[in-house]
C-alpha cells in the first residue's frame, strides 16, 4: 500500500510538472532520460515522448577507472570529454550538465525531464513487469543480484545515482527478463529435481526482452495482423542472440534461459551444449567449473568455430568469400541453429504467421538471413532476393506468395523503454 501511495505521490507532483512546464512553454515539451548502466559504462538517450525522436544521446565508459563522456546532440556535433567518473553518480552528473549546457545542451532546464527509465537484466521472479522504483522494487532488483550478477548491481548505480541528482522524478525499471515471464510451466521449467526451482528458482527466464517486446509489437502493426490471433516469431540476431516464439502478443517460448548463455549459437558464447562436457573437459584440463562457464561465455560461438578469426559477420563472410573454410562453417552452423529454433518454435505455436529479424545480424546480415530462410521452404517461405539486398531498415522479405510473411524490423529497445516509462507515469 505504501508502494502505492508513493507512486500516486509521484504521479500527482509530475502532473502538476507538467502543468507548470507546458504553461511556461505554451507546449508539451516532456522528454524521459532513457539510462542503461553496465558496471564502468552507461549509455543514454534523451527521448522526445510525444514525437519519439532522440533530442540527444552518448555513453560514459571507464567508470571508476578514469572517465570519457561522449555526447551527441541529434544533428550537432559529437562531444567527447574526458573528466573524472569515480562513480556513477558523477558520471550522471555530467550527462546532466552536458543536457543543459547552454550552449549544446538540448534541454532549457532538468525541469523538462519528464521521467527516468531504467533498463535493468534481471527481476526475478518477483518484479514480472515494468514498475515505478520504490523500496519495494530496490529490494526486489537486490534480491535478483544472485541472477544477475554482472548487471543487477550496476543497474542499481545508476537508479541510486538518479534518485539522489534528481529527486522527486519517478524512475522506472523496464527488465530484460519480464517479457518471458508469461511462458507457460511446461515451457520455463528445467527437468530437473523440484527442490532447485523451489528453493533457487532456476527456470528458464529469457533475456533480451525489452527487444522482443518492441519487435513482436512492431511486426503485428507492420503486417496489420489481429494481436488476439497471431503467432511471431522474432529473431534477436546480435553479438548476443536469442529467439522467441510470441502468440496473441504473449512469449510462449524463448531461447535464453537462467542466463544468457542458453540457445543460439552467439559471437563468444556457445548457446546449447551438453551438459556433460564441462564435467568432460574440467576432468581432462584440469580447470574448473568457473573457467569453463568463462570459456562457454567469452571463447565459443562463432568464434570458436571460425578458429577465432573474428565474432563479427563482416569478417567472417570476407573470410567465407577469400576461401575460409573455418568462417563458411561458422556461418552454417549459427544460420542452421536459428532454424532449427524457428521449426522448434512454429511446433511451440502449433504455426507461425510472420517471423522477424532484428539485432545487428538479422537487420544488416543478408546472407546470414538468406542461410536461415533456405532451410524454411517446408512452411512454404520464399525470399525475395532484391529485398534480401537491403540493410537497416524495416521491410518485408518475403516473396507475395509465400504463405509466412517475413520481415526485416529494426529494435530500439530505447524507445521501447521510453514507452513503458511514459505509461507507467501517466
Ligand atoms: P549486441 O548484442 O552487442 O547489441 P548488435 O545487435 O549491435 O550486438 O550486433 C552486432 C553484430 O552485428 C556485429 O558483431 C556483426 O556481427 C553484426 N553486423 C553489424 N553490421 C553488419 C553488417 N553490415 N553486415 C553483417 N553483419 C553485421
Amino acid at each position: 500500500m505504501e508502494g502505492a501511495c508513493e507512486e500516486n505521490n509521484a504521479s500527482g507532483a509530475l502532473a502538476e510538472r507538467k502543468r507548470i512546464i507546458k504553461e511556461n512553454q505554451g507546449e508539451s515539451a516532456m522528454k524521459v532520460l532513457v539510462v542503461n548502466c553496465g558496471s564502468s559504462s552507461l549509455k543514454y538517450q534523451i527521448i522526445d515522448s510525444d514525437t519519439e525522436k532522440v533530442e540527444a544521446k552518448g555513453l560514459c565508459e571507464r567508470i571508476g577507472i578514469d572517465g570519457r563522456l561522449t555526447y551527441q546532440p541529434t544533428g550537432g556535433e559529437k562531444e567527447v570529454t574526458e573528466a573524472p567518473m569515480p562513480t556513477h553518480n558523477e558520471a550522471i552528473s555530467l550527462v546532466l550538465e552536458a543536457l543543459v549546457n547552454p550552449k549544446t545542451g538540448v534541454l532549457k532546464s532538468l525541469d523538462e525531464v519528464e521521467a527516468i527509465g531504467h533498463r535493468v537484466l534481471h527481476g526475478g521472479t518477483k518484479l514480472t513487469e515494468s514498475r515505478i522504483v520504490d523500496d519495494e522494487v530496490i529490494a526486489a532488483i537486490e534480491e535478483a543480484c544472485d541472477l544477475g550478477p554482472l548487471h543487477n548491481p550496476a543497474n542499481l548505480m545508476g537508479i541510486r545515482a538518479c534518485m539522489q541528482l534528481m529527486p522527486g522524478k519517478p524512475n522506472v525499471v523496464v527488465f530484460d527478463t519480464s517479457f518471458g515471464m508469461t511462458l507457460p510451466a511446461y515451457a520455463y521449467r528445467y527437468a530437473i529435481p523440484t527442490r532447485f526451482y523451489d528453493k533457487y528458482k532456476v527456470r528458464r527466464y529469457g533475456f533480451h526482452g525489452t527487444s522482443h517486446s518492441f519487435v513482436s509489437k512492431e511486426t503485428i502493426k507492420y503486417l496489420g495482423l489481429d494481436k488476439d490471433n497471431s503467432k511471431v516469431i522474432v529473431c534477436h540476431l546480435g553479438n548476443g542472440a536469442s529467439i522467441s516464439a510470441v502468440q496473441n502478443g504473449k512469449c510462449v517460448d524463448t531461447s535464453m534461459g537462467l542466463t544468457p548463455l542458453e540457445g543460439l549459437i552467439m559471437g563468444t558464447r556457445s548457446g546449447d551444449v551438453d551438459p556433460s562436457i564441462l564435467q568432460y573437459l574440467c576432468n581432462h584440463e584440469g580447470i574448473d567449473i568457473n573457467q569453463m562457464l568463462s570459456i562457454l561465455n567469452h571463447d565459443s560461438g562463432v568464434m570458436a568455430l571460425s578458429n577465432n578469426l573474428s565474432s563479427d559477420f563482416r569478417d567472417l563472410e570476407e573470410a567465407m568469400n577469400a576461401g575460409n573454410e573455418a568462417a563458411g562453417l561458422a556461418i552454417d552452423a549459427f544460420a542452421y541453429r536459428v532454424a532449427k529454433y524457428v521449426g522448434a518454435y512454429t511446433a511451440a505455436m502449433n504455426g507461425v504467421d510472420a517471423i522477424a529479424f532484428t539485432g545487428g545480424i538479422g537487420e544488416n546480415a543478408g546472407l546470414v538471413r538468406k542461410k536461415v530462410l533456405e532451410r524454411l521452404g517446408y512452411l512454404g517461405i520464399s525470399m525475395d532476393e532484391e529485398q534480401n539486398k537491403k540493410r537497416g531498415e524495416r521491410f518485408i522479405l518475403s516473396t507475395k506468395d509465400s504463405k509466412v510473411t517475413v520481415c526485416v524490423l529494426p529494435t530500439n529497445e530505447e524507445l521501447a523503454i521510453c514507452r513503458e516509462t511514459v505509461a507507467l507515469v501517466q
